[in-house]
């Protein structure tokens, strides 16, 4: 309109008073221009509440209508002056003016009209009165056309509101269904014993954590397992477990920071995600831990559960759910088995684990156990005399690719693999080939694994072989460590009774680093206690001695045999001694040495007493 206006004042600048086509163009052009950078000035709706809205549309009406009629007063001032031309531009100035507003205010249709009826009228009465007949037809002919623009653009505004309003309330049932899915997909997506996520949700949240992560994002997940929860349910029922993981759940969330969430994935096993690096996940998960080993009343009996706990950082560990979950589970199950009770965050160093556990799972898998395995033997000697009690055999894998393999990794290698019963038997029957060849006054000792003692298949392949041997089961005892029992304690005290009743004997090995209670040791079918090796190290200091002294006595008290284990220099085996010990083992006495050699060391009747091989 502004531009038009100008055209208009141009056309007529030497035919009209200077003022006409100068200053009050000039007027309405500012001000029109004031009012469109005004309009221009970013606003968004949200900022608006109703009212606001309103009084702006009015003022976009009033000022639409306002303005137009100016322009047309002034156009009409100007048609005083000039000849047809100029007549005819004026009317196409007005008719140009009335569709063209007409047109942008489509979505005001309150102003499109009014615009138009206050224009047009101006322009119609201002015809009549001026008498002039072609101006007259062309003011009705605008006007028709004008009509029928109105009536299109009326039609196009309502299709556009009952669009507008189909839609909302389209919408308005899509939310109420919303709502009812969604209280569908929370029950879904909770645990119903304990009411906090479940693993599904878990899962969804972890990857759309992942879709959504931003490169320089970092957050933690986290598994919490309960240790000794297997023992709650079985001695006080499934109803106290149930109670015991519920209090547990509510206590997990009651710790749990708005920046993180916890859920059960199942069994004993939380999961946890934390929006922070491992520092800030680690405290939570610290806290929590610290909570679930606080004891629980439940009835009239207090329960109390200990936990170890897992952790992986995105991006620095893993970027994928499934990679970020396993480590995290690695993590835990390091936990699990070295820092029992602990939080562990998944490291290079333990990367490093998986990557040599990958390793000796491969070279494993392609072994010739017959070539591979042996069993390398360790008296078991005399702390007195020196004179050799027993052996204890150890097994060795020497592997071709890999080298000499440590027998926990390898035992740890055939319980991944399912193979334990395998190696288990293997090594057994090489163990009682060489009981046949040691003299009848040395008794054996063979190791067993936890894994090997919950199968009852492996019991009774061992019970098996025993008999067919036909050595005197008197000579032998199989070593069980206390981790061996805590999986499940039954069925290892189970096994324990079947091998114990064929008169072989049983030794708990490694006594003092596990977590089996004193008081759990004398309901135990038991016959030798082995302190572990890292007690012989304490041997040199008085509180090590004292603590010492007091498990040899307690081990006395319970009417087991007691050997000290790890024995490497001449002055423990001196305070062994001192301390009450009968029996030891160690590499100052001898070192684990082959078949062949211990039988030479037997022979060698002027050794006076057994020295490193
Ligand atoms: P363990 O049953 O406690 O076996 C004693 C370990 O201590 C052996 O390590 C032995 O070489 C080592 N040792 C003996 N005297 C000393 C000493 O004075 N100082 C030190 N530092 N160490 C000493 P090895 O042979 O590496 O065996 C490690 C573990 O692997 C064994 O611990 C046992 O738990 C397991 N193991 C070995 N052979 C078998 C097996 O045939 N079956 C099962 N299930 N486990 C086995
Ligand atoms: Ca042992
Ligand atoms: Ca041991």
């Amino acid at each position: 309109m502004s531009v038009n206006a100008a055209i208009l004042a141009y056309t007529h600048r030497n035919l009209a008073p200077g003022p006409l086509v100068l200053t009050v163009p000039a007027i309405m052009i500012t001000v029109c221009m004031i009012r469109m950078l005004i309009w221009m000035r970013p606003v968004s709706a949200r900022d608006l509440d109703v009212t606001q809205v309103e009084n702006r549309l009015k003022r976009t009406v009033f000022l639409g209508t306002v303005l137009s009629v100016a322009y047309v007063c002034w156009a009409m001032m100007l048609d005083q002056y000039g000849g047809p031309y100029e007549h005819g531009h004026v009317a196409i100035f007005v008719a140009v003016t009335v569709l063209g507003c007409i047109f942008c205010l489509t979505f005001l249709p309150v102003a499109a009209f009014l615009v138009a009826v206050s224009v047009l009228g101006t322009f119609v009465v201002y015809c009549f009165v001026q008498k002039a007949e072609v101006m007259l037809a062309i003011a009705l002919n605008i006007s028709l056309v004008t009509a029928v623009v109105l009536k299109i653009l009326r039609d196009y505004y309502n299709s556009f509101v009952s669009l507008e309003k189909s839609q909302r309330e389209l919408q308005g049932e899509r939310r109420q269904a919303h709502t009812l899915s969604e209280e569908n997909a929370r029950l879904a997506q909770t645990d119903s014993l304990t009411g906090i996520p479940n693993r599904r949700y878990f899962f969804r949240t972890l990857e759309s954590l992942l879709e959504r992560a931003r490169p320089d994002e970092t957050f933690t997940i986290g598994l919490i397992d309960l240790d000794r929860f297997k023992p709650v349910n079985d001695t006080h029922g499934h109803a106290h477990g149930d109670r015991l993981l519920q209090v547990i759940g509510q206590r997990m969330v009651h710790l749990c920071p708005d920046n993180a969430i916890v859920a059960r994935l199942g069994g004993d096993e939380f999961g946890l995600i934390v929006m922070d690096g491992p520092e800030g996940a680690e405290r939570v998960a610290q806290q929590m831990c610290r909570a679930i080993q606080e004891p629980v009343r439940i009835g009239d009996v207090l329960v109390s559960v200990g936990c170890s706990a897992g952790l992986a950082v995105y991006p620095e560990t893993a970027t994928s759910a499934d990679l970020l979950f396993d480590r995290t589970d690695f993590a835990l199950y390091h936990a699990k088995k070295q820092k029992r009770g602990q939080c562990v965050r998944f490291s290079e160093k333990l990367e490093h684990l998986i990557r040599s556990e990958q390793a000796i799972d491969a070279a494993l898998h392609s072994a010739d156990l017959t070539q591979e395995l042996s069993l390398v033997y360790q008296p078991i000697v005399e702390t007195e005399t020196l004179k050799p009690l027993g052996v204890e055999c150890l097994a060795r894998w020497s592997s071709p690719t890999l080298g000499d393999i440590s027998p926990e990794l390898l035992i740890a290698s055939a319980e991944r693999a399912g193979r334990a019963r395998e190696i288990t038997l293997a090594l057994f029957d090489t163990a009682l080939s060489a009981l046949q060849q040691l003299p009848a006054s040395l008794r054996m000792s063979f190791n067993l694994s936890g894994h090997n003692l919950c199968d009852p298949d492996t019991i009774t392949a061992l019970l098996d072989r025993l008999a067919a041997s036909d050595c005197d089961t008197g000579r032998l005892l199989f070593e069980i460590t206390e981790t061996s029992l805590i999986t499940d304690i039954d069925t290892a005290e189970v096994a324990l009774q079947r091998l114990r009743e064929t008169g072989t004997r049983i030794a708990l090995d490694d006594f003092g680093t596990g977590y089996s209670s004193l008081s759990s040791l004398h309901k135990l079918p038991l016959d030798i206690v082995k302190i572990d090796r890292s007690f012989a190290a304490r041997l040199g200091d008085a509180s090590g001695r004292r603590l010492i002294t007091a498990i040899r006595n307690l081990v006395r008290s319970l009417s087991l045999d007691c050997v000290i284990e790890g024995i490497e220099t001449e002055d423990q085996l001196i305070s062994a001694r001192l301390a009450g010990f009968t029996l030891a083992q160690g590499y100052f006495i001898s070192r684990p040495m082959s078949l062949s050699c211990l039988l030479e060391h037997i022979e060698d009747r002027s050794t006076a007493r057994w020295s490193a091989a």
